[in-house]
């Protein structure tokens, strides 16, 4: 059964659109006709050659798709399932192809409410942002608490990030260096947008305490001074590295005020930490609040959507449709 998949070859031109056949792909126990693929920074990476995120060629990108199985020992055939992470799109053939091969134990059905094009929308993103938003609550971290910092919020995680704490009740701050998104921060919820210049600078090792939390998607100088400027008990979680690799910090902001860095691992998280998020996303984001924050594209479209995403000019959540 051939089909159309988007692939990155070792040799130019790297990023190809052809035709191919399930025996082409890396094995896996369960087929399945893929909807919808979500583009995330990882993709973006990979396409861009910017990242070394593959090393095995040729390779199906897209780190998490939703479908539905066509052939499986584990699942009927016509289930609806998502998959996010386990190394799909890096080591594993991904979710830009007409059809892909998962292994069973990394696909989870579609919960109640949540279409493949819902999910999709949400994708990798939108787990991440709900694993840390548990991360705050397991840290007893309330709205009556005090604000909740976002950075990179003119981002996929920042985004879903935002609308899932403002329905909780918290009073979010969005950080984002792009003033002309400020509107769109204001309706998924945030009370405040905070120009990402104030945070992205050189803080002493404490200041005065402002968030008594944080989802940040930077790391960086920028993860240095929400660390530097937290209230005593806040619980910061830490996800991405769009800002830079490294992280300054001293152990005050630990010993002084109790503050807990939790690092968030959507790639890995076990599948019963992940059917939670789900089933609150299902709810927590209705599709219809996100249709401002998606744009959806087809294969043709990937390459100039990577390198908008590289470039820090994407707002929100690409969606690349498949069917
Ligand atoms: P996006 O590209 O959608 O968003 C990243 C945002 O970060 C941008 O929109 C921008 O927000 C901000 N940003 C970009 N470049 C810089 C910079 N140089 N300095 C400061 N801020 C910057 O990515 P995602 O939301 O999908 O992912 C965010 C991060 O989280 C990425 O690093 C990604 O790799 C990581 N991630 C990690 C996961 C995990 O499991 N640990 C899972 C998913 C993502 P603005 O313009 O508003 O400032």
């Amino acid at each position: 059964m051939p089909f159309t998949a988007f692939r990155i070859h070792d040799d130019e031109p790297r990023n190809r659109i052809e035709t191919i056949e399930t025996g082409d792909l890396r094995a896996g126990d369960t087929l399945v006709k893929v909807t919808y693929s979500g583009l995330n920074y990882k993709d973006a990476l990979a396409v861009t050659n910017t990242g070394k995120i593959i090393r095995d060629f040729p390779m199906v990108p897209g780190i998490d798709y939703a479908g539905t199985v066509i052939e499986s020992e584990h699942f009927a055939p016509g289930t609806e399932v998502l998959l996010t992470g386990w190394g799909v799109g890096e080591r594993h053939d991904g979710g830009l192809a007409g059809v892909a091969s998962a292994k069973a134990k990394w696909l989870l059905p579609l919960p109640a409410g949540l279409s493949a094009r819902h999910a999709m929308a949400l994708g990798t993103a939108g787990l991440t942002a709900m694993l840390a938003v548990m991360a705050i609550e397991d840290g007893g971290v309330t709205p009556a608490s005090g604000p909740i910092a976002v950075t990179g919020a003119g981002g996929g995680v920042g985004g879903i990030a935002i609308k899932v704490l403002a329905g909780l009740g918290y009073d979010v701050h969005a950080v984002s260096g792009r003033p002309e998104q400020a509107e769109r921060l204001k309706a998924l919820g945030a009370s405040t947008v905070v120009d990402r210049s104030e945070l992205a600078r050189d803080a002493k090792p404490l200041e005065a305490g402002i968030w008594a939390g944080a989802v940040d998607a930077v790391g960086g100088q920028m993860l240095s001074t929400i660390l530097a400027t937290c209230q005593p008990g806040a619980v910061v979680t830490a996800m991405g590295n769009a800002g830079g690799i490294g992280l300054k910090t001293t152990v005050f902001p630990f010993i002084l005020r109790g503050v807990r860095l939790q690092g968030i691992d959507s790639v890995f998280a076990p599948l019963d930490k992940r059917a939670a998020a789900w089933a609150r996303l299902a709810t927590a984001v209705p599709e219809a609040s996100l249709e401002g924050s998606i744009e959806e594209i087809g294969l043709e479209g990937v390459e100039d959507a990577c390198q908008r995403l590289v470039a820090g000019q994407v707002a929100g959540r690409i969606l690349v449709r498949l069917a």
